[in-house]
C-alpha cells in the first residue's frame, strides 16, 4: 500500500465517520463503530480530531447497562453557515442557515418584473452582500462557508443559467460571476431539483435512495432522485413534468412556454383558475377559490379535483417508470391537499401496473415557506460536508 493510498482510506474513513454523525443526528462512540464498521480506536481518533476541529460536540449521556454511560455526538451545527438564496421574476429571497438546516435570519426584496441580467444581479449582489456583512456582524464566530442558490430554468453543472422562461434570460454565467465576487464556493441549480436535493439531505427522502419530488402550484415541477443522488438528466432538463404533452386537441389550451396541451395547463394555477371561469363565469384569484372549497363551493371542490385526476394519471407514468419508494409532493398548493390528493392517489392506485404504487409511500409536505430554504441551503451544506479538505 502507498502513502497516497493510506492517505485515501484515511479521508474515506473520515467522511464515513462525518456522514454516520449526521444522518443520525446523535451517536456514541460504540454507535459509530457499529455503524461504520471501522474499530474503536479509529472512530476514536477520527472523534477527537474532529472535536478540536468544532465540527461536532459532545452532547451528554445516555442510560447504559453497566460501567461509563457512553457520550453522544452530533454535528456542531453552529460551526459554520451558509446563504440559501431564490432567485424570482418579482422579488429575491434569502435565508442563513447553519449546518443543521435551522434558519438563523430571512429577508426578501421585490424585484421589477422583466429586469435584464445586469440590472438585476448588480442588484441581488448588493442584496447577498447586505445578508453576509449583517450575518459576520451579528454572528462574529460562525462563519459563511457558501452560497446556494435556486432558481426556475436549465441550470448546467458548471453553474451557467442556460434558459430561464421565468426570467427571460439565457446563458448567463450565474456561478462564476458569483463565486468571483463574494471568494467564496457558489452553487446554482434548478429549484425544483433544490426541492429534491433538500428533501434527500434533512427531510423526508432521507431514509429513501430512490424517489420523487412533486412541485405543485404556479408551475408543476418534478425533482428525481435516483440511487441517493439528483437525476439531472444528460441536458441538464430532467424533471419537465409540467410540460409533458397530454393533449393533440386542437383546442387544447395554451402553456406559458409557448406549447399547448401541457400538463401544466391542466393542473397549475393558471389551469384552476381557468377551469374555475368556464365553469362559473367568475374569474377568481387562486386564494379566493381556495377559501370557496373551504366553505363547500361545488365548483371550487371540482376544479380542484379534476386537477387532482390529471396529476395522479401524471403521477402514475411516473411510477410506472421509475418504480420509486416514495412520492413527496410539495409547493404552494399543498395548502389546498385535502382538495385533490385523494383523486391523485386514486388515479395513481388505478394506473399503475403490478399494483407498484402499493410499495410506494405518499408524502404530503404541509405547506410552508421554508421549504425552498432546506433546498437551497442543502446545496451549499452537502458540498460543504463532502470536502473533507475543509476541514484539514
Ligand atoms: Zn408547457
Amino acid at each position: 500500500m502507498t502513502i497516497g493510498d493510506n492517505g485515501f482510506i484515511k479521508e474515506l474513513n473520515y467522511k464515513t465517520v462525518l456522514d454516520t454523525i449526521r444522518t443520525n443526528g446523535s451517536v456514541s462512540r460504540a454507535d459509530l463503530s457499529r455503524l461504520t464498521g471501522l474499530t474503536r480506536s479509529t472512530c476514536t481518533v477520527i472523534c477527537d480530531r474532529m472535536l478540536k476541529q468544532g465540527i461536532i460536540i459532545e452532547t451528554g449521556t445516555i442510560g447504559s447497562t453497566g460501567g461509563r454511560p457512553p457520550i453522544l455526538l452530533q454535528i456542531n451545527n453552529r460551526a459554520g453557515a451558509v446563504l440559501g438564496l431564490k432567485m424570482m421574476e418579482d422579488m429575491i429571497a434569502g435565508a442563513t442557515v447553519d449546518l443543521g438546516g435551522n434558519i438563523i435570519h430571512q429577508q426578501s426584496i421585490s424585484m421589477k418584473s422583466e429586469l435584464e441580467p445586469e440590472p438585476y444581479l448588480t442588484l441581488f449582489e448588493s442584496f447577498v452582500s447586505d445578508m453576509i456583512e449583517r450575518h459576520r456582524s451579528t454572528y462574529p464566530l460562525i462563519p459563511v462557508l457558501g452560497i446556494g442558490i435556486g432558481v426556475g430554468g436549465r441550470v448546467s453543472s458548471d453553474g451557467v443559467l442556460l434558459e430561464s422562461s421565468v426570467l427571460g434570460w439565457s446563458n448567463v454565467p450565474l456561478k462564476k460571476r458569483l463565486h468571483k465576487r463574494f471568494s467564496m464556493p457558489v452553487h446554482i441549480e434548478n429549484d425544483v431539483n433544490t426541492f429534491a436535493i433538500g428533501e434527500k439531505f434533512f427531510g423526508s427522502g432521507k431514509s429513501y435512495e430512490n424517489f420523487l419530488c412533486l412541485s405543485v402550484g404556479e408551475g408543476i415541477g418534478l425533482g428525481i432522485i435516483i440511487e441517493g443522488k439528483l437525476f439531472a438528466g444528460s441536458h441538464n432538463g430532467a424533471g419537465e413534468l409540467g410540460h409533458t404533452r397530454i393533449s393533440f386537441d386542437p383546442d387544447a389550451p395554451q402553456c406559458a412556454c409557448g406549447k399547448q396541451g401541457c400538463l401544466e395547463s391542466y393542473a397549475s394555477d393558471r389551469a384552476v383558475i381557468r377551469t374555475y371561469y368556464e365553469k362559473t363565469g367568475k374569474l377568481l384569484t387562486i386564494d379566493a377559490i381556495l377559501q370557496a372549497a373551504r366553505q363547500n363551493d361545488v365548483n371550487a371542490l371540482a376544479v380542484f379535483s379534476r386537477m387532482g385526476s390529471y396529476l395522479g394519471i401524471a403521477v402514475s407514468s411516473l411510477i410506472n417508470l421509475f418504480d420509486p419508494q416514495a412520492l413527496i409532493i410539495g409547493g404552494e398548493r399543498t395548502n389546498a391537499a385535502q382538495f385533490f390528493v385523494d383523486e391523485l392517489w386514486k388515479h395513481v392506485r388505478a394506473n399503475t401496473v403490478y399494483d407498484l404504487a402499493k410499495g410506494v409511500e405518499l408524502i404530503v409536505l404541509e405547506p410552508s415557506n421554508d421549504e425552498w430554504i432546506r433546498g437551497v441551503a442543502a446545496l451549499a451544506i452537502r458540498e460543504f460536508f463532502s470536502n473533507t479538505t475543509n476541514w484539514r
